[in-house]
């Protein structure tokens, strides 16, 4: 199975990253992947420990320079990862709308304060039962999808990142009156969800979003997903990304898809049948 895409990809621009940008492109083309999302954390809001630290300048620097270095031998696309807060909608249109993005991920991090996708959260989840903190999570993310505004949506179900901690193994199906409108708006919008292979090497043991959800997305029209390994280190660069794909794999046949300046870019299908691509645009 090849990988052609990491969408989901975080460099010494995010908070939580020391990485050279440089070497994901080095490793790409080692790997012959054809397109690279770099998708920096940008969190506004102010009470946030994180907030104010990631630098547009510097990002958009970054990309330049590896374009023009790299540029002939790969696709390098300047994402960025929101975190998405309903209050925070005006600040993320100020902060975004001028800017040169191939595409804005949306993800939600943040519940009542707490950054519920990282350990500093965990104090969220005390106290309160399974089906109020995951509904807390999914209203958010329904606000998310309802804003309109986002070209790919993170790792639908991060709050089982810790949330498995707490309740144990996350049963999308206790959610799904939730969950469906959710992934129908997606699909609507033409909003594509991200496979994300981070949860292979934190405790659910599986991508986000789980099979179920995958199922659902299938259910509602659904095909179309970018792939990302979340990575925050050279070293976490494409982990568990096969798996993720194999993954995805027993559920559709899916259509794994990248964005340049905002406009849809159709890589290929991937088939059950035959695990293998057919790829568009000579990949
Ligand atoms: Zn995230
Ligand atoms: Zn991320």
């Amino acid at each position: 199975m090849r990988i052609i895409e990491d969408l989901h990809l975080h460099t010494r621009v995010s908070k939580d990253s020391v990485q050279d940008p440089e070497a994901y492109a080095i490793e790409a083309i080692k790997r012959n992947i054809k397109y690279l999302g770099f998708t920096d954390h940008l969190d506004l809001d102010p009470v946030d420990k994180d907030y104010g630290y990631y630098r547009y300048n510097d990002a958009a620097k970054d990309i330049t320079m590896l374009r023009n270095k790299y540029g002939n031998k790969l696709n390098l696309l300047f994402g960025v990862e929101v975190t998405y807060q309903k209050e925070l909608e005006n600040s993320i249109l100020n902060a975004t709308l001028d800017k040169d993005y191939d595409f804005l991920m949306g993800s939600v991090h943040r519940l009542e304060g707490f950054t519920i996708a990282g350990a500093s959260g965990l104090p969220f989840f005390k106290g309160k039962d399974e089906k109020t903190a995951y509904e807390m999570y999914f209203e958010e993310m329904k606000s998310l999808v309802n804003m309109n505004y986002f070209q790919v949506v993170g790792h639908f179900d991060v709050i089982k990142r810790y949330g498995v901690q707490f309740y144990g193994p996350f049963y999308a199906e206790h959610y799904k009156e939730i969950i469906f409108p959710i992934l129908s708006e997606i699909v609507k919008n033409g909003m594509v969800l991200e496979v994300n292979s981070s949860g292979f090497r934190q405790l659910p043991g599986e991508p986000y979003p789980s099979k179920e959800i995958l199922s659902y997305y299938v259910s509602v029209g659904g095909t179309e997903i970018t792939v990302g390994s979340d990575a925050h280190s050279i070293k976490q660069f494409n982990f568990g990304l096969k798996e993720a794909l194999y993954y995805a794999l027993k559920v559709f046949d899916f259509e794994v898809v990248a964005f340049i300046k905002k406009k849809k870019i159709r890589l290929g299908k991937i088939s059950s049948f035959t695990e293998e691509y057919s790829l568009n645009n000579n990949l």
